[in-house]
């Protein structure tokens, strides 16, 4: 930094309120020490804080702990830092979370994960479904204009499953035993995504009306133009929601009308599959997880950095 810079940055300090006063001089000493996720943390942490208890915004400095900034809460009266009440809150080797957030940006499967970041296999495990639990819950509130809905199927996986009961064990990538797609033998992935890219999805438990009527509601905005396929459940719902349903009939090679057509949602499709190829089957219990790991990777694209993708994590932003 050069001299005016330097002189730029020295008189924007006396704005700063007390805990980015606070973050800046931990994150000044994280530098010296070389514990670079939770300087970064408890920085990222100073640009809306709040109580991990219970959500209030007055609290005052309360020492340090575990090399993280202590808050005492003016409401109710706990001890917090910037970790309280996110899923990373209890993890251990906080020097190697910085390493194992860019295996995941970098989509690695476990064992690769464990050997490059320098911890054990079921930590490796245990690691991810927390990394991902935030990511996994982050969807768009509403999905806007022209918006496409398709299902996609993957064969059940029941890997890493230890009871099974009524049928053998089967890595994905197997066949199914009846013709046709079932939620018996599938999982049934049903992706929204409209064209600014906004995306979520659902796992669908059956492929019952209401089921599809459930996971659009809430999402699809109701002067949105919907294009499906020619599946009742669609056209179903947008009528009793009063919107646009433009359905193509798949069966028949109808692959547009006009400019609707499903492109969008099925290059999704085929994107994820693409992506989820090198795991080697995910258990179907997990596919939620890889499914929001996916969508934060779509959502963020050349981004996505191990410090976002670990601030993800925490839920900040
Ligand atoms: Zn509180």
């Amino acid at each position: 930094m050069d001299e005016r810079e330097f002189q730029a940055l020295s008189a924007q300090l006396g704005a700063l309120s007390e805990v980015q006063r606070e973050a800046i001089l931990a994150a000044l000493s994280a530098k010296a020490s070389g514990a670079g996720a939770l300087a970064l943390i408890d920085q990222r942490f100073a640009v809306q804080p709040t109580c991990g208890h219970c959500r209030a915004k007055r609290f005052t400095r309360w020492g340090t702990s575990n090399g993280l900034i202590r808050y005492q809460c003016q409401d109710c009266g706990s001890t917090f830092n910037a970790l309280t009440g996110t899923p990373l809150a209890h993890l251990r080797r906080r020097d190697a979370w910085l390493a194992y957030a860019q295996a995941i940006v970098d989509r690695l499967p476990l064992r690769k994960a464990a050997k490059r970041v320098g911890i054990a296999l079921d930590t490796a495990f245990r690691w991810r479904h927390r990394f991902l639990e935030k990511p996994r819950d982050t969807k768009p509130a509403k999905v806007e204009g022209v918006v496409e809905a398709d299902e996609t199927f993957i064969l059940k996986s029941a890997k890493g499953s230890r009871k099974i009961t009524g049928r053998a064990p089967r890595r994905r990538g197997g066949k199914a035993k009846k013709p046709g797609l079932s939620t018996e033998e599938h999982d049934c992935i049903l992706v929204i995504r409209d064209r600014h890219a906004a995306t979520t999805d659902a796992l669908l438990p059956d492929l019952e009306g209401k089921t599809f009527s459930s996971v659009l509601e809430p999402v699809v905005a109701k002067d949105a133009v919907l294009v499906t396929d020619g599946r009742a459940a669609y056209g179903q719902w947008a009528e009793a929601a009063g919107v646009l349903n433009i359905w193509l009939n798949a069966s028949k090679g109808e692959r547009s009308y006009g400019v609707y057509h499903l492109q969008n949602v099925n290059g999704y499709h085929a994107r994820f599959k693409g992506w989820l190829a090198p795991f080697r089957g995910v258990a179907s219990k997990h596919l939620a997880s890889y499914l929001g790991w996916h969508r934060m990777k779509d959502r963020e694209g050349q981004r996505l950095s191990a410090t976002r993708c670990l601030c993800a994590a925490c839920g900040f932003g």
